[in-house]
């Protein structure tokens, strides 16, 4: 729940903002019987996977499982919070919203209560003094110098807006001067709350969005102070790790080509431009985040990274990897030869190098393979051999459980690792299995008390009968009243699931009946919406619901006394437990244990 807006306010943006027109805005739909069908955004879709459901007002993707409602969609197309969803929606629809009463909007961060506009404003204002500096005769000359030497043209200058911040406090002194608001300075982060200035002696890199307001800053030192790179604060406008450089003037030449190249320095994406090639952008001196891959993907098909050589670790291999799973993405990955930056390398060697490395980036699971080989000297000894397998799998399952993926997904990835590794593909799948449901018991409990980003489940047989009861519930809300007593958020031990628990069963406290969209309105994160819709349309096909539901709850009330009594111990012991307990079930009914 956002806590920023009532529930009823919240319900009705959604009734207020009909699902097939909003997602029509962004994909082309077209009817299918009851349902609009058309290509999915969240994967790359060549024939329509995607279904949208007028009368429930939900939508569900059928290859990549992406689904919810029609503030999930935005959410997920979008990169929004719910609260900016909801807000967003409401003026769409003219529905005037006010925030909950103080108390409880206090959640909100303080930086969120300034004015986006105003703030890009006093970035613009600042833009133009550091321009200005620059171009001065007196003031700009070492910085041109360095400018000169880094071989950027008078043309990159302007085009980039670059310029130059000055020491004693003269952005201070100027905005006094010239009657700017020193207070927006300061929460843009140019000036310190004790009214200094907070960029001196730096060279000036503007950071814009799609639009192309000025959203924050990157500073270089021209005095060598410890910080090579200091990068604007986080203001409701900037996020260092969901912004990219050069998103605006790149985004066409990556929607063209399919494909955005990454680079990590600003002057690495400028010599790039400079030199023609237009699909470059930068992150901002950090590795690749799964926010910039989210916001990469509204253009791009596939990412290609440049690393610098000295930089191009494992880490950063490792993960790449996970958001390229978690983001469905692909994923290469080049390093740029003889230890040079990509700016150095583009003007030392040209366009068409640069363009041939790019061409020839590999995918980035070859890569960890490669570099696990090497380290592990694999080509030598049979064991070395073993270990890189074992640490890649390892590597792939992690990413796997962190990524929320679709069984199709999980099929291909299988598929490219055997012909990677040369392994059996059942084998793969054997030990990835084992490896992940490991992995994910420790996610689960890790996640216990934070935002849970994951749906992929735990296997066992206790989320099983949890992901059973909820099944129902969400089909069947009237079940919920005849078993009031044994169906408690206490039966819930996985994150995700809680969650959705707690909510749902809050729910029908307040009343017996609740379609879809309203527990959806109820929850925040896209991961939870996602599941809900999952859950209600493997319910659905489940059908059987009271006989289901008794199973589940006996099943995990069983469970807990044989754990009691330490009859369980591990994994093993539980999926006995599970086989015999189906076996038991199935004699007494037939029909009703197909835990799946
Ligand atoms: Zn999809």
């Amino acid at each position: 729940m956002s806590g920023l807006f009532e529930n009823s306010t919240v319900s009705r943006v959604q009734q207020a903002n009909d699902i097939v027109d909003i997602i029509g805005e962004h994909v082309s739909l077209s009817k299918k019987g009851r349902e609009m069908v058309g290509l999915c955004p969240f994967h790359d879709d060549h024939r329509p996977s995607m279904y949208v459901n007028p009368a429930k007002q939900i939508y569900k993707c059928f290859a990549c499982g992406a689904g919810g409602d029609v503030f999930k969609f935005l959410q997920l197309r979008e990169n929004l919070t719910f609260p900016q969803v909801i807000e967003r929606l409401a003026e769409r629809a003219g529905i005037k919203i006010k925030p909950l009463k103080q108390a409880k909007a206090r959640q909100k961060r303080e930086f969120e209560k300034v004015d986006p506009n105003r703030l890009a404003k006093a970035n613009t204002w600042a833009a133009k003094y550091f321009q200005q500096n620059l171009s001065d005769k007196q003031k700009g000359k070492s910085a041109r110098d360095y400018i000169n030497e880094r071989k950027i043209s008078p043309e990159s200058v302007k085009k980039w807006q670059i310029g130059l911040a000055v020491s004693n406090d003269d952005l201070v002194k100027t905005a006094n001067a010239r009657k700017a608001s020193i207070d927006m300075l300061i929460k843009a982060g140019l000036v310190t709350a004790q009214n200094h200035d907070k960029f001196t002696n730096r060279l000036m890199f503007p950071i814009t969005d799609v639009t192309g307001r000025a959203i924050g800053f990157g500073g270089r030192t021209l005095d060598g102070a410890d910080a090579k790179y200091i990068n604007s604060p986080t203001t409701v406008l900037f996020e260092k790790s969901n912004c990219l450089y050069g998103l605006e003037q790149a985004r066409h030449q990556i929607v063209s080509t399919g494909q955005g190249v990454v680079v990590e320095g600003y002057t690495d994406c400028i010599m790039a431009h400079q030199l023609g090639c237009a699909n470059v952008v930068a992150t901002l001196g950090t590795s690749l985040t799964s926010g910039h891959a989210r916001l990469l993907k509204r253009y791009a098909k596939k990412i290609v990274l440049v690393f610098d050589s000295d930089t191009a670790g494992i880490e950063a291999a490792n993960r790449a990897l996970e958001i390229c799973l978690a983001q469905r993405i692909d994923i290469k990955v080049a390093c740029v030869p003889e230890g040079k930056d990509p700016c150095d390398f583009l003007l030392a060697a040209g366009k068409e190098k640069f363009e041939h490395l790019v061409e020839n980036a590999t995918d980035v699971f070859q890569f960890k393979w490669n570099r696990l080989n090497e380290s592990f000297n694999s080509d030598d000894t049979l064991t070395g051999k073993r270990r890189a397998i074992e640490e890649f799998l390892q590597t792939v399952a992690t990413a796997v459980s962190a990524g929320n993926l679709a069984a199709i997904d999980r099929g291909l990835i299988v598929n490219r690792l055997s012909k990677i590794i040369a392994l059996d593909s059942k084998q793969i799948n054997a030990e990835l299995a084992r490896r992940t449901t490991r992995g994910q018991r420790t996610l689960a409990y890790n996640l216990q008390n934070q935002k849970v980003t994951s749906v992929e489940l735990p296997q066992g047989y206790i989320a099983a009968a949890q992901k059973e009861i909820l099944e129902v519930l969400l089909n069947e809300p009237g079940l919920y009243e005849t078993s009031k007593q044994k169906i408690t958020t206490d039966l819930f031990d996985v994150p995700i699931l809680i969650q959705i628990a707690v909510i749902l069963l809050e729910m029908l406290n307040e009343k017996p009946s609740i379609s879809l969209t309203e527990i959806l309105a109820r929850v925040e994160s896209v991961e939870a919406g996602n599941l809900i819709v999952q859950l209600a349309e493997s319910g659905e096909k489940k059908g059987n619901f009271q006989t289901r539901l008794n199973g589940a709850l006996e099943a995990i009330q069983q469970y807990r006394q044989h754990k009691k009594k330490s009859d369980i111990k591990s994994i093993k012991d539980e999926n006995k437990f599970l086989e015999r307990f189906i076996e038991n079930a199935g004699r007494r009914n037939p029909r009703n244990m197909g835990m799946t």
